[in-house]
């Protein structure tokens, strides 16, 4: 199957580059966008909790949503996506005030305050908003538009998690002479320095020692630290030790299927939602709303890491950007890949990640494939994904 997607990744204000700090008056932290041109939904992260008054709801071609609690810091603007044309975060009246431009008519379907839980540390302030009935009954095709959007602009660097895979009594593959596990962790240790050589990132690992992490304490990591990408690295082993080249995995439409069903199968997470009547199916739309955006932004970040790998000269695996169902992936808010650097059972490929210049050469063309993704201050692409995860993991 076919996923075609249109991601619109706009980083209107990176701050990330420019050094933006947030203050300790308990500042908005970013403003986010998900959805479409029938529903669109704003996602405001903020330090600490806020009330939210509509100043106007739409009627004049904006909203404009007063935050009394909350600090704009200097304040973000940028384009939005879907029905939103573009907004504005500024200081107002000892507050924030979100200014957002309609794309059209739209109204305020529903606003609420998300409280740090189910892995989130902040809070967040919801708005939705849906296409008026006159928009939609104006448009000559009634279907709703196939793509997925999705943006955001930070007020702060970003955060990349590494995950070194495997590790304490799990060695992962067995090389001639050095196990998956040993070999993660020098990798993620390189790709932390490199990215810190390029700047402007806080990075975090999920290990820097030879211990067993569980997955699902790896991916806790990622969300609880509110990851803007999650890299989890591992080395392929195959049946044919001719076989080499690194590859690149992201979520299948079956794994995010299944993380859909995690969260929502989880108590705590209908009261984290804090949704007018709590209606579990309304739930699981906005869920996997969030769950295609971060599907979207996986695969983007995917395909950018794998040209600038191929540009690099580094051996790939055949048709490398695959689709796998691997739990570690599984959160539905992180934009995650997988790497996998090359096979322990060919010797080139073995040489090459236990050589330090050579794994080097490896991890700064990583850590650039990741620059490059956090450097597009407006990027549309085409997505298309498909078949089957093959290889070891
Ligand atoms: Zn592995």
């Amino acid at each position: 199957m076919i996923l075609a997607a249109l991601i619109v990744f706009s980083v209107a204000v990176l701050a990330a580059n420019t050094g933006f700090a947030t203050g300790a008056q308990g500042d908005v932290l970013r403003v986010r966008f998900g959805g479409d041109a029938d529903r669109t939904r704003i996602v405001i992260d903020m330090e600490r909790t806020a009330s939210g008054n509509l100043v106007e709801a739409g009627e004049g071609g904006r909203v404009v949503l007063s935050l009394s609690g909350v600090s704009a810091g200097r304040g973000v603007e940028g384009r939005g996506l879907g029905l939103v044309r573009g907004y504005a975060m500024r200081g107002a009246g000892g507050g924030a005030e979100l200014t957002l431009d309609l794309a059209g008519g739209a109204e305020v379907e529903r606003r609420f305050l998300l409280p740090p839980g189910d892995g989130v540390n902040h809070y967040r302030y919801v708005v939705d908003l849906k296409a008026t009935d006159a928009v939609i009954a104006a448009r000559p095709d009634r279907n709703p538009p196939r793509y997925t959007a999705s943006a955001q602009a930070r007020t702060r660097p970003p955060l990349i998690v590494i995950d070194a895979g495997h590790g304490g009594h799990d060695p992962g593959t067995l090389g001639g002479r050095v196990n998956e596990s040993a070999v993660t962790l020098q990798a993620a240790l390189t790709l932390k320095d490199e990215l810190e050589r390029i700047g402007g990132y806080r990075v975090m690992l999920t290990r820097t020692s030879d211990v067993y992490v569980t997955r699902s304490r790896r991916v806790a990591i990622a969300r609880e630290a509110d990851a803007d990408l999650f890299i989890s690295l591992h080395a392929d082993a195959g049946n044919d030790n001719t076989t080499r080249g690194a590859s690149v995995y992201t979520l299948s439409e079956q794994g995010s299927a299944r993380a859909i069903r995690v969260a929502t199968g989880r108590q705590d997470w209908h009261a984290d939602l804090q949704l007018p009547g709590r209606d579990p199916s309304v739930d699981r739309i906005l869920l996997d709303m969030t769950q295609r955006a971060t599907q979207n932004r996986s695969a983007h970040a995917a395909r950018i890491l794998l040209t600038h790998l191929e540009g690099s000269g580094h051996p790939m695996l055949g048709r490398s950007h695959r689709d796998a169902n691997f739990e570690v992936l599984l959160a539905p808010d992180v934009p995650a890949l997988l790497l996998e650097m090359g096979f322990m059972t060919n010797p080139d490929d073995e040489q090459l990640l236990t050589d330090e210049s050579g794994r080097r050469r490896l991890m700064r063309a990583v850590a650039q494939g990741i620059d490059r993704y956090f450097d597009q201050p407006d990027e549309s692409v085409m997505v298309a994904g498909a078949g089957q995860a093959g290889g070891g993991r």
